[in-house]
């Protein structure tokens, strides 16, 4: 017990529904409070929200280019322009990954990259545009905070007129790159030239009042602490309160490999067992987020199937080209069939369910599975 609190002062709490403080959040992550209770707590909450079921769609990446102007340093994707492996896709290049994400049934494609410097913002407009005009089906979850803000920089245009320009061109939604860590203390050390913060949310709050439902990610086992985590969480569940955007919540384990971070730091990978605790702690943190990812590129296939238990719902999709986490040294397969990731989930015990990026049901058609409907809104408990 510290200062009042303990497991069964929280535990009291989670059952009755009420909100966890930062206190307790932190009190969590302490290696003597068991790891087992604590996914028991978060098992609780995700139940109530979610029952059984376990999500995934299938979708497909495109990272049009990795050059990129800014150097964070836990970063292995990003590349200078004259560095052989830097890259940019053409036009006819970018609109055949649309092809063959809808010959293979995918209902998504997540789109990020690099900002490349010497790419006028009309680029990046045209990604979403040639795409969503070829594809009008295939939802376009396109351009973090991070990117967003780098539009505003480079048309001196205001985040809304940015976002409204990208609706025009077929964004459907957005992905929760980019946050990192949002304290200070260690933002600086990571990532000191990209979008603060502030800039983040602001964002993120004004693509919720246009409409768009944005998701939102945390990178930890780095240089970071519990109270930083912790902090983290509660600016994401005060955004949350006003203005209800976010769908998803997406812990994201550091990858070392090929970082200047890790080579400074001498950091490795975190363990399964930080893993599954801060999947836990973020499901009792976030109450007012309905889903809670276990991206299992990230976190390799079998803590992504355990995380289920942790108070994760959603395992995310079948994925296609990701190379932002294999660059920093992911081992996943870059790809998984759809029979694999329903048995990944169903061996856990929960129901595999389909969803698109809006979190309706996806219905197919058994006789031409890359051929699919909309169903019905998942329902979310309290
Ligand atoms: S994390 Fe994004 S913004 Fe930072 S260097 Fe990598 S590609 Fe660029």
């Amino acid at each position: 017990m510290a200062g009042g609190i303990s497991l069964d002062t929280i535990a009291n709490k989670v059952e009755n529904g009420d909100r966890l403080s930062l206190d307790e959040g932190v009190y969590l992550y302490q290696d003597d409070v068991p790891l087992n209770e604590v996914a028991a707590l978060a098992n609780l909450v995700r139940e109530r929200k979610n029952g059984n079921f376990g999500y995934y769609n299938i979708n497909t990446h495109l990272n049009a280019t990795n050059i990129c102007v800014y150097r964070c340093n836990f970063c292995a994707f990003r590349a200078d322009l004259r560095e052989p492996r830097g890259y940019v896709m053409s036009d006819e290049q970018i609109v055949a990954r649309g092809q063959e994400a809808v010959d293979n049934g995918c209902t998504e494609m997540h789109i990020v990259g690099g900002l490349h410097h010497q790419k006028k913002y009309e680029w990046y407009v045209n990604c979403l545009r040639i795409l969503h005009d070829a594809f009008p089906t295939l939802h376009l979850k396109g351009w973090t905070a991070v990117e967003i803000n780098w539009f505003e920089f480079l048309t001196k245009k205001p985040v809304e007129e940015v976002l409204t320009d990208l609706l025009d061109a077929g964004l459907g939604s957005m992905p929760g790159g980019g946050a990192e860590i949002f304290h200070r203390e260690v933002r600086d050390q990571i990532c000191e030239h990209k979008a603060n913060s502030n800039k983040w949310f602001e964002v993120h709050g004004t693509a919720h009042k246009l409409g768009i439902k944005t998701n939102a990610t945390m990178l930890y086992g780095h240089i970071e602490n519990a109270f930083h985590r912790i902090d983290h969480l509660i600016r994401l569940r005060e955004q949350q309160d006003l203005t209800g955007g976010f769908q998803t919540f997406i812990p994201l384990a550091f990858h070392p490999d090929n970082t200047k971070l890790a080579a400074m730091r001498n950091l490795k990978k975190p363990s399964v067992l930080m893993d599954l605790r801060t999947m836990a702690i973020s499901r009792l943190m976030l109450d007012n987020f309905d889903h809670i990812k276990a991206y299992w590129i990230m976190l390799g296939i079998e803590t992504a199937q355990t995380a289920l238990a942790y108070g994760a719902d959603d395992i995310d999709g079948t994925v296609r080209h990701e190379l932002i986490y294999h660059d920093a040294g992911a081992t996943t397969p870059e790809v998984l069939s759809v029979e694999d990731i329903r048995r990944l989930i169903s061996e856990t015990g929960r129901e595999p369910v389909e969803r698109d990026t809006l979190y309706r049901r996806v219905e197919r058609d058994p006789a031409n599975p890359s051929a699919w409907s909309v169903g019905e809104q998942v329902a979310v408990g309290g």
